[in-house]
């Protein structure tokens, strides 16, 4: 089945149903109104702004309900969205739209300062404003003034780019990762399946859109099944818990996410029993976070995937939370892993090494860049995931760490995972991340980088060495501490070691 239309098709099966609500600006959108509204971007964007088939459509702007019409409606007129991380600076958004060249950029009236520039380096703009400009720069007017394009399109292959996302650059300039219709539809099977995902969800979406938890986890497999979606703008911790406590059935959220809301004073007293399912992923969920979760009867589903996956490789079921906590579960319908040593042999069971992924939620390739894509991408199909991972006997997997965080401290190889799962354990430490750094006489040596929970007293660097050696082994021991006052994250929470590196 390819999925260009995957909307017109959830229309004509339920077509009265909730889809979408924004709840910061309450638009409401029913399967048949949401089609309907994606239809008329469709006729916009090829009517009235000249877009064709294979064009890009830059999206700068908050999470809204509107992303969705943009999503589908570039399904419908074969357009190729790319969503752009607000986050970042205007000369690492300059970047983007060099790498991406879209033919027209939708910004959010909270963007128009950030927009303007690259408005005035030639791509034309549409705002998301209500009342501004005229049938060419206004969004709103530009839909009104079409007729909805309500004609089937000619099929197109369901490996055709639908949107383009850049990977969260924790590892270094992210990636623009080619999205097709195809790997939506393994998502789908990857985690809608096992979820149980149906027609009476409720899902709240606080997840940035720019990137592809935003967009597929549980966003698309929620509307695929014909449940709805709360789309928040942007995360806040007790709003979030509010509406989890009145409204929600299912909830997905990185780890940063599920530790602000136990920090949050509304945690405590919020009835979360209506939400029948809790996932997590993105980032490792530290394992004290996970059992004060399942103190509250909350067992949080971990799953692991990335960007270029789709993402759902593997997810947790309920029944292993407690028994395999620290595990990502095992691999989902549509995919098949291995894990290689560095010579691309398979390791022998219990081992760790990198582990490929392979199956119809992969992506073709990178953005305009073949060499990269070569790379990642073996014959045979296998995606290089650039993490360490083991599997035990039952079958279950465990993210060991990335490659690329792995140093080398007297020729024994360190995952810095490892180091900061002990110092997780200290009751004063708050967040930590260790990296590997020159050291004259071992190579390379731990350095760990941590913050202090609140009131607690900082340990001193003698208190956190032993700590570390009654755990660990020598070579693993951090040969320095420092004490930061927050950590360097990224939009979805993730530390990124690059900045701690090169400060
Ligand atoms: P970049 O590729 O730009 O460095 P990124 O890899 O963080 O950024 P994503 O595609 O958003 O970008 O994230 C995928 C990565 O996140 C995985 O390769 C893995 O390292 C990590 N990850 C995802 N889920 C988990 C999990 N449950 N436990 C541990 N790590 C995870
Ligand atoms: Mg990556």
């Amino acid at each position: 089945m390819d999925m260009f239309d995957l909307l017109a098709q959830r229309a004509q099966v339920s077509p009265e149903r909730p889809a979408l609500e924004d709840l910061h600006d309450g638009t409401r959108y029913s399967y048949r109104e949401l089609n309907a509204q994606a239809a008329r971007f469709s006729a916009a964007a090829t009517r009235r702004w000249h877009l064709k088939p294979g064009d890009r459509v830059a999206y700068l702007g908050h999470s809204r309900a509107e992303f969705f019409v943009m999503l589908f409606g570039c399904a419908k007129a074969g357009l190729i969205l790319v969503p752009l991380n607000w986050r970042l600076a205007l000369p690492e958004l300059q970047t983007l739209m060099a790498d991406a060249e879209p033919a027209a950029l939708i910004y959010g009236p909270e963007f128009k300062d950030t927009a303007l520039p690259l408005i005035e380096a030639g791509v034309p703009g549409i705002s998301l404003a209500p009342d501004t400009g005229d049938n060419d720069t206004n969004y709103h007017k530009a839909l009104a003034s079409v007729i909805p394009d309500l004609t089937p399109h000619p099929p197109r292959s369901a490996d055709t780019p639908w949107y383009l996302l850049y990977t969260s650059g924790t590892t270094g300039r992210p990636k623009g990762v080619i999205q097709t219709y195809r790997m939506m539809e393994a998502n789908y099977f990857n985690i809608g399946i096992p979820v149980g995902l149906n027609q009476k969800d409720v899902l709240l979406n606080v997840l940035p859109l720019f990137h592809t938890g935003g967009i597929n986890l549980y966003s698309s497999a929620v509307l695929m099944a014909g449940g709805s979606v709360l789309v928040s703008r942007t995360f806040d911790p007790e709003q979030a818990l509010s509406v989890l406590a009145e409204r929600a059935t299912i909830f997905f959220g990185v780890p940063a996410i599920y530790q602000a809301f136990l920090e949050s004073p509304a945690f405590n007293s919020a009835d979360l029993k209506r939400i029948r399912s809790w996932g997590c992923g993105g980032a490792a969920l530290p394992a004290h976070v996970a059992k004060q979760y399942a103190s509250h009867d909350i067992l949080i589903r971990t799953g692991m995937g990335m960007t270029e996956t789709g993402p759902t490789v593997f997810l947790l079921d309920e029944e292993n939370v407690i028994s395999k906590t620290g595990s990502v579960g095992r691999p989902q319908l549509l995919v098949d892993v291995r894990i290689v040593d560095v010579q691309g042999r398979d390791v022998a069971s219990g081992e760790a090494g990198e582990l490929l992924v392979r199956g119809p939620g992969i992506t073709p390739g990178y953005w305009k860049r073949p060499d990269a894509t070569s790379d990642a991408i073996s014959d045979g199909g296998w995606f290089h995931s650039g993490d360490v991972a083991r599997c035990d006997a039952d079958g279950h997997y465990y993210i060991v760490d990335r490659w690329k965080d792995m140093f080398i401290s007297g020729g024994e190889n360190v995952f810095p995972a490892e180091v900061e799962k002990v110092l997780h354990e200290h009751p004063a430490i708050e967040d930590v991340a260790v990296i590997g750094v020159p050291d004259e006489r071992w190579g390379e040596v731990g350095k760990a980088c941590y913050t202090v929970s609140h009131n607690q007293k900082p340990p001193s660097p003698e208190t956190l060495t032993t700590f570390c050696r009654e755990r660990l082994a020598g070579y693993k021991v951090p040969k320095t501490f420092e004490l930061l006052e927050q950590l360097p994250r990224n939009a979805l929470g993730k530390i990124t070691k690059q900045s701690l590196r090169n400060p």
